[in-house]
């Protein structure tokens, strides 16, 4: 069972801030929850520093869900920017994603190909399939 991500706008627009700020390269970073609703969003450093593809440094990753824990949040998810394509997980994300990051992780693609309408999509990735997720927002 996928779990549905609960969010606030705020986490959103934070999203997108970090993409704009890391623009043209990927962002990335770990999602943070608690009972199933985002609580915290911990940014990484894109390891690649590529506009084109991420990864997170396992020793940052695991500093990052040692603070989660400490704060009595768990991984929801990790996040990362697209900059100049659709919000969509592309398929070396999907290998990426699949060999490192999960499942039952909800991979978040924030694109800003157009900058003026940010699009912010949550995707369910396990082996060779990503399917999108609908996630609620919270007021
Ligand atoms: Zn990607």
């Amino acid at each position: 069972m996928v779990p549905v991500l609960t969010l606030r706008q705020k986490h959103l627009d934070e999203m997108v801030e970090h993409a704009l700020e890391d623009a043209p390269n990927e962002c990335c970073g770990l999602i943070g929850a608690r009972d199933g609703k985002v609580t915290k969003l911990h940014r990484a450093v894109n390891a690649e520093a590529s506009p084109y593809r991420f990864s997170i440094d396992f020793r940052e990753q695991r500093r990052i869900e040692e603070a989660m824990d400490q704060a009595g949040d768990s991984l929801a998810g990790f996040y990362h920017s697209h900059t100049g394509s659709p919000a969509r997980p592309s398929p070396t994300d999907i290998r990426m994603m699949a060999t490192f990051f999960g499942p039952p992780y909800v991979h978040v693609v924030v694109s800003i190909a157009n900058r003026s309408q940010p699009d912010v999509r949550a995707f369910y990735i396990e082996g060779e399939s990503s399917t999108e997720q609908e996630y609620t927002l919270e007021l």
